[in-house]
């Protein structure tokens, strides 16, 4: 049975975001309903209202999200209703060329729900990153449900979910941070933050967090960051980072901005055979121009990071089992708990620098 509850859609673009009753079917045979407990409200979902993302209107919000399975289709083997379970937004398809290569990270094939969730009038949604969970209950591919603990805080695991595995994962993942190892990363809001933690949880000695708002920086000190570089209060970000490392530069740099000039930085920040991470995500306008020679004579290697290039099955449980035994402070990243009515006032907040993250929390 169908059955209908409360989300929050974004029905055209920059129209304020609207609670309404959202259809829910019935699981198809690898679909699972999730009764969601927490989502994080991501800039990703800020950017689907105001068409940054495509013009599929209309979009059901959301996607950092923890909650209970409560439904499994007929063919369902991955999970078990009553399992406390982490979504993710790349449900590996375990055939496509990268996954039979065995490196599914890069999959090109993920999976979603075989369903699409509707309003009453049978209008379908667009569900934000193939999960949509800024909603009572949703529904997904089982491939996107990872079982973790489930003594764990919904509003902590959720954030797994996006933007704090993507600054995690460029870290440790992409980057290959190591022991001992200097990074610097700029931009720090969420993801740019998890980053930094990411790079603490490696062993890098060395952790430099580069950003223009002073607030920003705390987080970053909080999270993990040795060493800050207020970009507005110096001349050259390259040169602050180099005066920090024997004139060097660091082993690996971490853009979480994602923009020409902040990857020119991250590029020229970094020692000879060092590493650029780019997580930050660029808008098709962007234009990058630089001598071609630099990229010969500097060495080393120049990377992108999808989602932290994760495993949700291999990264979600054990992140958070580190969490749980005191080793990553992902509860630092939830700065204020909202209700699902909240949406519109947390992009506000997102807007004005003054959140890592708001969670909303649905009570069931
Ligand atoms: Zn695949
Ligand atoms: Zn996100």
């Amino acid at each position: 049975m169908s059955q209908t509850v409360k989300g929050v859609i974004s029905r055209s673009k920059g129209a304020p975001t609207e609670l309404v009753d959202v259809v829910v079917p019935d699981p198809g045979p690898n679909d699972v309903v999730v009764d969601i407990q927490a989502c994080g409200v991501c800039h990703t979902d800020l950017a689907y209202k105001e068409g940054g993302i495509n013009d599929e209107y209309p979009f059901l919000l959301g996607h950092e999200a923890a909650g209970i399975v409560e439904a499994i289709g007929s063919d369902v083997t991955h999970v078990e209703v009553g399992d406390f379970v982490v979504l993710n937004w790349r449900a590996v398809c375990g055939e496509c060329r990268a996954c039979k290569r065995g490196k599914p990270w890069y999959c090109f094939d993920t999976h979603n729900a075989s369903k699409s969730m509707t309003l009453t009038d049978g209008t379908e949604l667009t569900a934000a990153l193939g999960i949509g969970a800024f909603i009572e209950k949703t529904l997904v591919h089982e491939g996107q449900c990872t079982k973790v603990n489930p003594e764990t805080d919904p509003a902590v695991a959720g954030l797994l979910g996006c933007g704090v595995m993507a600054g995690l994962g460029a870290a440790m993942n992409t980057g290959n941070v190591g022991r001992g190892d200097s990074v610097a990363v700029i931009g720090c809001g969420g993801v740019g933050d998890a980053a930094i933690a990411g790079a603490r949880l490696a062993g890098a000695t060395k952790i430099i967090a580069i950003d223009r708002d002073p607030a920003k920086l705390q987080w970053a000190t909080e999270l993990g960051a040795t060493h800050t570089i207020n970009g507005a209060e110096v001349d050259d970000v390259v040169t602050a980072v180099q005066d920090l490392t024997d004139g060097f530069g660091v082993d690996v740099v971490v853009d979480a901005v994602g923009r020409p000039e902040t990857w020119k930085e991250a590029f020229y920040a970094r020692d000879l055979a060092g590493t650029v991470v780019l997580v930050g995500v660029p808008t098709p306008e962007m234009k990058l121009e630089m001598p071609l020679v630099d990229f010969f004579s500097r060495g080393g290697s120049l990377k992108s990071s999808w989602y932290g290039d994760c495993l949700p099955e291999r990264d979600f449980p054990m992140l958070i089992d580190l969490y749980e035994q005191g080793r990553l402070p992902l509860d630092k990243f939830v700065t204020e708990r909202v209700g699902l009515g909240d949406v519109e006032a947390a992009f506000e907040a997102m807007k004005g620098g003054k959140v890592l993250r708001s969670v909303v929390e649905l009570k069931s």
